[in-house]
């Protein structure tokens, strides 16, 4: 019997965002690596009517954790929890999840570096052995009380695996990274995102929003939508390659999908950090943002396309940055010709 989940995520999807997330692991596109093996354990799972072990999921935002977390419990049949690192703060924001847990259901823990470490260590037990060691009243009259949980597994997904201890890391059985998606598989995911929101897209435009959505399927999503309300407003409704372009000029989604705060971020190494070594964290001072959303949101991606390098001393331009801000119209240094 599948189930939906009992508690909603903090940052709730909108109705969009729930209409076009997959709903099984089959229906997901791309990653076949890490499906295979998830699809390997899930059977095996159902076929001994054990809890799946704990998994850990990471990478950059976007790219499916939680997708296939939700999956995951449908797939198997079981009920799902959700919470947030971010909001368990002291071990009794934990008991609920873990008393309320049901045998062989999943817990998913979004951020899970982000939890305090008094939480951390409170899960351990519960993670090896199903037990919560309660401590009730204080001083003298402080007493113990184990609970005995019913078995269940523990989905986790964290964008910075260098924040998760070895302790917890340990404590997952499997661990699966999640990787940028190529092109075609983006493609893949605009045009049945197109079909189930009905609206008619070309595969040439299809192919130009999955080139500038930075190999992430929420940025596909995201832009697929902008097209399809562009191409109503602007155009008859059909989604063309001609639609498409002008649609994503208008937002300032480059041809490499960069958006203005990525190129900012590339412009400011640039000209106020003479293209680095320079730390992320005067990085963000400068552009009024806090690092983790640098690190998190936007070096991803500017680092596996090579257009800049983090060093020891700081991170630092290449040349291909460099490159791709001059041939970027809203780079104010290009009309001038003078700082490159
Ligand atoms: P994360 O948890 O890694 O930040 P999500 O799982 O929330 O990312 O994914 C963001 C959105 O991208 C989802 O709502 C879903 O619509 C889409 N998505 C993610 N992975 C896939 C996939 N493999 N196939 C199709 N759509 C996907």
């Amino acid at each position: 019997m599948s189930r939906e989940p009992i508690l909603q995520p903090p940052a709730s999807p909108s109705e969009d965002d729930r209409a076009l997330r997959p709903q099984r692991m089959e229906e997901m596109v791309g990653q076949r690596d890490v499906y295979a093996r998830l699809q390997i354990v899930v059977d095996a799972a159902t076929k001994r009517g054990e809890p799946l072990g704990h998994i850990l999921f990471d990478g950059p935002p976007g790219l499916g954790k939680t997708t296939f977390a939700t999956c995951i419990p449908r797939d198997l049949g079981v009920g799902f929890q959700i919470g947030s690192g971010a909001t368990l703060k002291a071990p009794k924001d934990l008991v609920p999840y873990l008393t309320n847990a049901e045998e062989n259901s999943i817990l998913f823990i979004d951020e899970i570096h982000r939890m305090q470490k008094a939480v951390e260590e409170f899960l351990y037990p519960a993670m090896e052995d199903f037990r919560i060691d309660l401590t009730l009243g204080e001083g003298v009259n402080a007493r113990t009380l184990n609970i005995q949980l019913k078995p269940f597994t523990l989905i986790g997904a964290t964008t910075r695996t260098g924040l998760i201890s070895a302790p917890l890391r340990d404590r997952f059985q499997m661990r699966e990274h999640l990787d940028f998606y190529t092109i075609e598989e983006l493609a893949e995911i605009v045009v049945r995102n197109a079909r189930k929101l009905q609206v008619e897209i070309a595969t040439d435009a299809a192919t130009e929003i999955a080139t500038r959505s930075r190999g992430t399927p929420r940025l596909a999503n995201n832009r697929l939508r902008w097209v399809r309300d562009y191409a109503l407003s602007r155009a008859d409704g059909r989604i063309t390659l001609d639609v498409a372009r002008r649609a994503l000029e208008m937002q300032g989604i480059d041809n490499l999908g960069l958006d203005t705060q990525d190129r900012k971020y590339l412009q400011t190494i640039a000209r106020v950090f003479d293209g680095g070594p320079v730390g992320v964290e005067a990085v963000a001072h400068t552009m009024n943002l806090v690092p983790d959303t640098l690190i998190d949101e936007v070096e991803p991606f500017l680092l596996r396309s090579e257009l800049m390098i983090r060093t020891p001393r700081g991170r630092r331009l290449t040349a291909a940055g460099y490159a791709h801000l001059k041939s970027e119209p809203d780079n104010p240094s290009h009309a001038q010709g003078a700082l490159f």
